[in-house]
């Protein structure tokens, strides 16, 4: 499987990185040695001094499609839940500063945690219009609508399988909203859709 994950999908994170606002889909991957064994915590890595939280909502594809159409594009999925892009912003700053690919700031081990539970699509009211927050120690530090995506679920679908083929079991990261932050050895987040607790992580 591979980790599809949208850059600068939300213009008001986008902003608070100084990043313009873009005109159409920005995509990376991360490998699937990203992902977190659940219920294991995450070990902050030695190699970066200033790691930041980015709370996404993530897709779940279940069926093999290449030139997807968006009006196709949410029969191609049935689930989604929340995950946490994890970005050694340190290095990424380095990377975007020397024009060259952010693959070790945002694709190194472990740097996907994905919660626990997905819930079923066809069990939400508006996939356009759901609520989704992060608490770090308690604090609300992020808090998203899925309405502000610069490019919806299924036009993203449609946008990165012109390119890339999508099979069953990967996982689209959607992108971040504001309110983006370091985390430090001891802290707990905690992912919320609407009321919902999804996703539990304990730093290390
Ligand atoms: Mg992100």
């Amino acid at each position: 499987m591979k980790i599809i994950c949208i850059g600068r999908n939300y213009s008001d994170h986008a902003k608070e990185l100084n990043n313009d606002v873009p005109s159409e889909p920005v995509f990376f991957f991360k490998p699937d040695t990203a992902i977190l064994p659940k219920k294991q915590p995450f070990y902050i890595p030695e190699f970066t001094k200033d790691l930041h939280h980015e709370l996404e909502i993530v897709v779940r594809i279940n069926k093999l499609g290449k030139n997807i159409k968006e009006k196709f594009a949410h029969t191609y999925y049935d689930e989604i839940g929340l995950g946490i892009d994890f970005t050694a912003r340190d290095l990424q700053k380095e990377c975007k500063d020397k024009g060259l690919p952010w693959e070790k700031a945002k694709g190194f081990d472990y740097s996907a945690p994905i919660g626990e539970e997905f819930i079923k699509v066809n069990e939400i009211e508006n996939l356009n219009d759901l609520n989704f927050s992060l608490y770090k120690n308690g604090e609300r530090v992020q808090i998203g609508n899925t309405k502000d995506m610069l490019f919806s679920i299924d036009r993203i679908i449609e946008y990165v399988s012109q390119f890339v083929t999508l099979k069953i079991g990967d996982l689209i990261f959607s992108g971040t909203p504001a309110g983006v932050g370091k985390v430090e050895i001891g802290d707990l987040l905690e992912g919320y859709i609407e009321d919902r607790k999804l996703l539990s992580l304990k730093v290390k």
